[in-house]
């Protein structure tokens, strides 16, 4: 167990994803397959053709650069059902590929009142894309689900109170299952979004309610100098969230609430090291100060679609700038699996069976 980690090692770990945002996650390939479809309608004919419009992962010279990509392009291609849908798939696949076993997966309800979708009928656009996609993997499989996915919604920084009430609204109204023996469900909301738009203070009487009608909590924390002034960081931990993303810069008093508090922390190596938010290379990157800690560490791809690293190569990294042996990368997995929100006993199993 304890020879060198390579990426076939990685790729066989059955893997939790816990960190990964819908529309950052659609590999490049399939958004140009879903332009052409829109270019033969005569729809968005003036949307670059992704291949073009998407620069390669390191490209993005500041993080509001890397947001815009977000709200000027890829929201604007996947804003039909048919194109919502057809991404919620592909997404699943390429995770599935990838090894993933157990997915979290984050979206920003949005409202295309052109086509007819609101909050709510995005939600339910996604979750029946996610049963449609079991259901084909349940019949190709022996009658065994592959990828237990389930659903985060996320509040952005720049909705107004009332927006993010509605949103929580839509995730408490989808905490069960579509259907019987279907498993996926909301688990929980989010805050994302660019994390220059503050303040995020009148946020928290959505989140407040989230927390109050059972839904778990996780935010984006810390990612840039602007989002990190204590007070921000203290209202986060004030809405009791129970996962942190990214945590880049965390003041040391704050270190201390988060371990005795113990909150898990959703790591991203690439998309950090490659959009610039932390300085220096892999071997810089504060999973080696949050490993030590002893904190639930969850390693995740955030925007798989841009920084085109899967999650069995963000496992490799860790491993290879770390030095992390075969049972510490296990050991990794666990943790992740230990910070989710359901699935532990399958993965667990899934995970004994690996070791
Ligand atoms: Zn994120």
């Amino acid at each position: 167990m304890d020879l060198p980690v390579d990426g076939a090692f990685c790729h066989r770990l059955p893997k939790a994803e816990l960190h990964a945002h819908l529309s950052g996650s659609v590999r490049r390939e399939t958004l140009h397959t879903i332009w052409q479809r829109k270019q033969a309608k005569q729809q968005c004919l003036d949307l670059e053709d992704p291949s073009i419009a998407l620069k390669p992962a390191g490209d993005y010279p500041t993080v509001v650069s890397f947001f815009q990509i977000f709200n000027k392009y890829i929201y604007r291609l996947l804003d039909d059902a048919e194109s919502i849908i057809d991404a919620t798939m592909s997404v699943l696949e390429d995770f599935r590929k990838d090894g993933v076993r157990y997915l979290e997966l984050r979206t920003t309800p949005r409202a295309v009142p052109e086509q007819g979708i609101d909050y709510a009928e995005y939600v339910h656009l996604v979750r029946e894309a996610i049963e449609g996609w079991n259901l084909a993997r349940w019949f190709h499989n022996a009658h065994a689900y592959e990828l237990e996915a389930h659903l985060i919604l996320s509040v952005d920084r720049s909705m107004t109170l009332a927006q993010a009430m509605e949103v929580v609204g839509v995730a408490i109204a989808n905490q069960e299952p579509l259907k019987p023996g279907c498993a996926s469900r909301v688990l929980g909301v989010d805050l994302c979004g660019n994390p220059s738009v503050t303040p995020i203070s009148h946020l928290a009487p959505a989140f407040r309610r989230a927390r109050d009608a059972g839904l778990n909590v996780t935010v984006h924390f810390a990612e840039t100098f602007t989002s990190a002034t204590n007070a921000e960081l203290e209202e986060l931990l004030s809405w009791s969230p129970s996962r942190l993303g990214h945590a880049i810069h965390v003041p040391p008093h704050l270190i201390e609430e988060i371990k005795s508090k113990d909150i898990a922390l959703e790591l991203c190596l690439s998309c950090n090291v490659l959009s610039k938010l932390t300085e220096g290379g892999f071997a810089d990157h504060h999973f080696g100060m949050w490993r030590d800690s002893r904190c639930k560490v969850a390693l995740g791809t955030d925007d798989v679609g841009v920084f085109e690293s899967a999650l069995s190569n963000e496992y490799r990294l860790a491993a290879e700038h770390f030095g992390l042996s075969k049972s510490e990368v296990v050991g990794l997995a666990r943790s992740a699996v230990s910070a989710a929100w359901a699935g532990k006993v399958r993965m667990t199993k899934l995970l004994d069976e690996f070791s």
